[in-house]
């Protein structure tokens, strides 16, 4: 349908999960591909709460509640979790075990 081979990414890397790789996790080997299974977030990098990379499920330790996204929640690596809530514009509910905007009402593309 088109998603098999989704071209390259910013640094020319084949992505698509056609293409097998290992994670992108520092000192990982986890046998991976770069489809949707396994990418930060699920958009290949297209949102802006998640990079490009392409993680195992170990090293995708976060939930993001994203409303604008297809699936609502997303996984993301330490990273961009960590981005996401130094930010401030994102908060971390220990409750739900998810981090999701800090204000809701205020979900906006600036
Ligand atoms: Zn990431
Ligand atoms: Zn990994």
């Amino acid at each position: 349908m088109g998603w098999g081979d989704c071209g390259t990414d910013s640094q020319g890397r084949p992505i698509g999960y056609v293409h097998p790789a290992t994670c992108d996790h520092p000192g990982c080997n986890e046998q991976i591909d770069r489809g949707l299974s396994y990418v930060c977030g699920d958009m290949h990098g297209e949102d802006e709460v998640s990079c490009e990379k392409y993680f195992c499920s170990k090293h995708r330790p976060h939930t993001v509640f994203h409303q604008e996204s297809r699936g609502e929640y997303l996984s993301v690596c330490d990273e961009c979790a960590a981005d996401l809530l130094n930010s401030g514009d994102w908060i971390e509910d220990e409750m739900e075990g998810v981090i999701k905007p800090a204000d809701p009402i205020e979900v906006s593309h600036v």
